[in-house]
């Protein structure tokens, strides 16, 4: 059972507990009737568009009305001081701290209109405010009253003709596309748009700011530090591109202001200032300052609303001239490289076309030296097609003129990077020689790698000729120079040795008293003379003859036998006087008959004996004569002093005569074998010799058989 105690204390606990519910449920209906009265007051405050908020001056927190909630975009009842702010549009920040610190310090409440960015909904609201001060409780209480349809309707004719303008301005701006015309006209199109008197532009670049643009224009002689400054020693232009929002001064004579900044505005004379950013690219290019001189200027919302558009517009229009400018730099660029490809793709076209038509032939190898390319040229000059040389070495048409040594000099040059040029004989298609003038180049690549040789060639062949004729030409004429004046000077002496003869023993002849035996023997040395002067006469004659191309042919029946014994027995006095042995030979011939100039013929053959005659001491000579194939063949030979090998062509050359030195000892023009070989030329013959010294000469005249 329980106890008495126990049963007081459970009837006091239900006295309690029945006066807990009726309180609780005193408090559910107060709580009811107060959430009642808060949702009509909410109710009024959506219906009305108002709303309010508590400030505690000392924690700075915030308390809003539900109306206040949803007017700011708020979810939360309490906020601080610094969210509040935040959706306060920057322009009117420093407006409300301004009023805020006003009411506090005088108590006196006040009206403000600003403009918020709804947190929620991102709309744009204009807000009308009224401010009281609960000193005791140290708590400010707002009223909000979002005006935004009413100011919209009072401002919409006057904004209508501020969008005009602006939508001008704005065409203006953006149909400008240099930068410095449209910072130009931003200046211009703010002043007259604002109704300010002054504006100044200034650029920001990192912590320093340059004065772009002044309107009017600042004095030559205004000190620098108004164009060049640093962007801290100006707190309200840094303030304006911090914020990157326009910064209204009302009265700047009210204002803490910089020294730098105090020196401006006092030599300008301002007062009531806008500072409006431009933006490009997200960060502050830029600041418009735009100012009234010597007054106040009421500088309400319009001037707000059309700063900030304006700044808008301002940007976009620098920020797409900057675009344009960089586009064209960009455009610029592309077009030098796009004109510079152009040009390069001319010149390899040029330089193809060059290639492909060079007088020169060009081979390009790989860096092993792999034909990869030849022109038409080389073609021409080789006869080898493209398809027979490419991937072959240039070494196809090698002659096997110059030794390895001057092919491994060559390679070892090009290799090594450099160019070599030089003079090569090669060997065409067909087996001819050629001669080519060379330049060999190699090509490198970027890591000045060797990739290919480029072989540019000339054919040389006919200069090489002209060049080797012009030298023998030269040797030739110094040559037959030194035989002229050798020539004359034996001809002098020639000459002069029988006409002393014929001079002095002429002389003699006119002596009476002289001995018949002695002027017969006189007689004969002048005839004799006479003789010889006549035969260097002759050959002269002759020579100058042949020179002129005047010796004719004159052909007539021949017996070769018969000749042959004529000469034979002309000959035979003399060789026998100088005891030689003296042979014909003509078995073979016998009753041969041919037709050919026979003058001429014998006059080839006199000489042969003659030289043979002159120039053998001892021995034999043989005139002999044979058919060889189709051709005659006449032969002189002697047991003579004989001839060097190197003398045996230029013995056919005028006016030469073998071993000079020697030569004195035998008389002569040194025109013998020259007139011979010529003769021997116009009866379509020719004459050789095989002889060498102490050995005898073997002369033979050669010529084809023209039977009648
Ligand atoms: P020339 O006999 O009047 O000097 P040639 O033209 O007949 O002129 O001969 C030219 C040169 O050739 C001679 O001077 C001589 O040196 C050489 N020669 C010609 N025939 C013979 C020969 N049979 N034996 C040796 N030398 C010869």
């Amino acid at each position: 059972m329980r106890s008495n105690k126990e049963t007081i204390a459970e009837i006091h606990d239900a006295d309690y507990t029945a006066s807990l519910k009726n309180r609780i449920s005193d408090l559910e209906q107060k709580t009811y009737e107060l959430e009642q009265t808060a949702e009509k007051h909410r109710r009024v405050e959506f219906a009305t568009g108002t709303g309010s908020f508590e400030l505690d001056c000392e924690s700075q927190n915030v308390v809003l009305s539900g109306g206040a909630e949803s007017l700011l975009g708020f979810e939360n009842t309490e906020i601080s001081l610094d969210t509040l702010k935040s959706i306060v549009l920057p322009e009117y920040r420093e407006i409300i701290n301004k009023s805020v610190n006003k009411i506090i310090k005088n108590g006196k409440a006040c009206k403000l209109n600003f403009r918020i960015k709804n947190r929620l909904t991102g709309k744009i609201l204009e807000i009308e405010t009224s401010f009281e001060i609960d000193t005791r409780r140290e708590i400010i209480f707002a009223t909000l009253r979002d005006i935004t349809e009413n100011s919209l309707v009072r401002r919409d004719s006057k904004r209508n003709t501020d969008l005009n303008v602006l939508l001008k301005i704005s065409l203006d701006l953006l149909e400008t596309l240099e930068k410095r015309k449209v910072l130009r006209k931003i200046i211009q199109n703010a002043v007259e748009l604002t109704g300010l008197d002054t504006g100044a532009l200034y650029l920001i670049d990192k912590k320093n700011i340059r004065l772009e643009f002044a309107l009017p224009p600042l004095p030559d002689d205004f000190p620098d530090e108004f164009r060049n400054a640093e962007l801290a020693k100006h707190p309200h232009i840094a303030e304006a591109a911090r914020t990157m929002s326009p910064l209204i001064v009302y009265d700047i004579e009210k204002e803490v202001l910089s020294e730098e900044e105090k020196l401006i505005i006092r030599s300008r004379n301002m007062r009531s200032l806008m500072y409006i950013p431009l933006i490009v690219l997200r960060k502050t290019f830029g600041i418009l300052i735009m100012g009234s001189i010597g007054k106040k200027y009421k500088l309400g919302e319009r001037e707000i609303d059309l700063s900030r558009t304006f700044s808008n517009i301002s940007s976009l229009a620098l920020e797409n001239s900057m675009l344009i400018e960089h586009l064209r730099k960009n455009l610029n660029e592309l077009k030098k490289v796009i004109s510079g490809k152009i040009k390069s793709e001319k010149k390899l076209r040029l330089l193809n076309r060059a290639v492909e038509q060079s007088p020169a032939s060009i081979i390009v190898t790989d860096s092993e030296g792999f034909i990869e390319y030849v022109n038409p040229k080389f073609t021409d000059l080789t006869g080898y097609e493209p398809d027979e040389v490419i991937g072959k070495k240039p070494s196809l048409l090698k002659s096997g003129h110059h030794p390895e040594s001057f092919y491994k000099d060559l390679w070892d040059t090009i290799t090594s990077g450099n160019n070599w040029s030089g003079e090569i004989m090669n060997k065409n298609k067909k087996g001819d020689y050629y001669w080519e003038s060379v330049l060999i180049s190699p090509l490198s690549d970027s890591d000045d790698r060797i990739t290919h040789f480029i072989a540019v060639k000339e054919d040389i062949t006919d200069k090489k000729e002209l060049l080797e004729s012009l030298v023998k030409a030269k040797d030739k004429a110094e040559e037959s120079d030194r035989f002229k004046t050798a020539f004359i000077h034996n001809i002098s002496h020639e000459i002069r040795t029988p006409l002393n003869a014929i001079v002095g023993f002429s002389g003699f002849l006119n002596d009476q008293g002289l001995d018949p035996e002695k002027r017969r023997n006189f007689c004969d040395i002048i005839s004799e003379s006479n003789k010889q002067l006549l035969s260097i006469i002759d050959g002269l004659l002759l020579i100058s003859q042949i020179e002129a191309g005047k010796i004719a042919i004159i052909e007539s029946e021949v017996n070769v036998s018969e000749m042959l014994e004529r000469i034979y027995a002309r000959f035979q006095p003399e060789i026998k006087r100088k005891n030689l042995g003296f042979l014909l030979e003509k078995e073979i011939v016998d009753n041969l008959t041919i037709i050919t100039d026979k003058g001429k013929l014998i006059q080839i053959l006199t000489n042969l004996v003659g030289n043979a005659i002159k120039f053998t001491h001892e021995g034999r000579i043989i005139l002999g004569c044979r058919i060889h194939d189709n051709s005659i063949e006449f032969r002189v030979e002697d047991t003579g002093i004989g001839i060097p090998e190197e003398e045996h062509r230029k013995i056919f050359e005028r006016f030469y005569q073998a071993g000079k030195t020697g030569s004195k000892l035998y008389s002569g023009t040194g025109l013998g074998l020259a007139i011979s070989s010529e003769y021997a030329n116009l009866l379509g013959g020719s004459l050789h010799l095989e002889s060498s010294p102490g050995a005898g000469s073997v002369f033979y005249l050669t010529m084809p058989v023209k039977k009648s």
